[in-house]
């Protein structure tokens, strides 16, 4: 099958014919009709993330197609599936036991243990795909968005509880998403671009938000929650400054660049700082019952799978209005 490889982190990923994947017990065989992009891509791409093997194909945001069924028969053969990011569990560690399998302390993740979707064909545990919402309503390029930004992007959603007022940093591929989801449930949102970004805020109000600015700009209103999506460590005192007393920081990103110092007074009149981690099985059905009809409409930017590495640059730069979807 063709590929697009991670060999060396910080070097381009190599466009590489590899051996046809085989389907190990419980595991289906998928031809990739799409993949979308993540930053978390980016992130191992960098050397920011470390690998769980080298060389690795990237993806985590597979929309597949069953060529070889699991022998349970989970998913039949020419289903279309999802594969997300969390690509198994061990379901017997503290975690997994109490409905907390994102934080499993076995968890093997797609596109980073498992190899991913940038990619003709994958493997993938069949208890881990998902089943997703019927294709006249989302054709393959724009389902490819919602299976880690808006499924990671609504777990962030649901810990800042019921925030009235939700700021939103870095209007990215999760934000476009989940400021549609946030609307719909009645919430204002508020919407921070990196400085200069007016195509960014014009988005965010089309879609939505009653207020768009920069990340440097204090919101009209303190605000109830924010979500940081931007990988920016500095958005995090800037956030926790915008928030009312109560409100919460939502770190949403798997790799963030160091928080600066802030003053206790920032934090004072129990404000909060949290971190999302990864998802479960039950966030990715949720989500995935809600988009429809929300109905969240994705934006999608493709590239064919041999320019995955301009795709990540385009995120890397900020080229482009919501997601990056690979088409293969
Ligand atoms: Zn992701
Ligand atoms: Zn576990």
């Amino acid at each position: 099958m063709r590929a697009m490889v991670l060999e060396v982190p910080g070097q381009p990923l190599r466009d590489a014919e590899l051996p046809d994947p085989a389907p190990g017990p419980g595991e289906v065989l998928l031809r990739v009709r799409a993949c979308g992009i993540c930053r978390t891509d980016l992130h191992l791409r960098d050397g920011e993330l470390e690998p769980g093997h080298l060389p690795l194909v990237l993806g985590h945001q597979i929309v597949g197609e069953v060529l070889t069924a699991d022998a349970a028969g989970t998913h039949p053969v020419g289903a279309r599936v999802g594969v997300p990011w969390l690509g198994w569990t061990c379901g017997e560690c503290r975690y997994c036991v109490s409905s907390r399998e994102n934080l499993c302390e076995r968890a093997r993740f797609t596109g980073k243990d498992v190899d991913g979707g940038y990619a003709e064909l994958a493997v993938a545990d069949a208890r881990y795909c998902l089943p997703l919402p019927p294709e006249r309503e989302y054709p393959d390029l724009q389902v490819a968005p919602l299976l880690c930004g808006g499924l990671i992007g609504y777990r962030a959603l649901r810990m800042t509880g019921d925030a009235e007022r939700l700021g939103l940093y870095g209007f990215g591929a999760a934000a476009h998403m989940i400021c549609q989801v946030a609307v719909h449930e009645g919430r204002e949102v508020y919407a921070f671009t990196r400085p200069g970004d007016a195509s960014g805020q014009a988005f965010a109000r089309e879609l939505g938000a009653v207020w768009a600015g920069t990340s440097d700009d204090a919101p009209p209103v303190p605000l109830d929650a924010a979500i940081v999506f931007a990988p920016v460590g500095a958005l995090v005192p800037t956030a926790l400054r915008a928030l009312a007393p109560g409100g919460t920081v939502v770190c949403a990103g798997i790799h963030m660049s160091d928080i600066p110092s802030f003053p206790y007074a920032d934090l004072w009149r129990e404000r909060s700082i949290r971190s999302v981690a990864n998802l479960t099985r039950e966030d990715a059905r949720l989500f995935l019952a809600l988009a429809p009809r929300v109905p969240v409409r994705t934006t999608v930017t493709t590239y064919e799978l041999a320019r995955a590495e301009q795709a990540l640059a385009g995120l890397r730069a900020g080229a482009f209005d919501g997601a990056a979807v690979l088409t293969v």
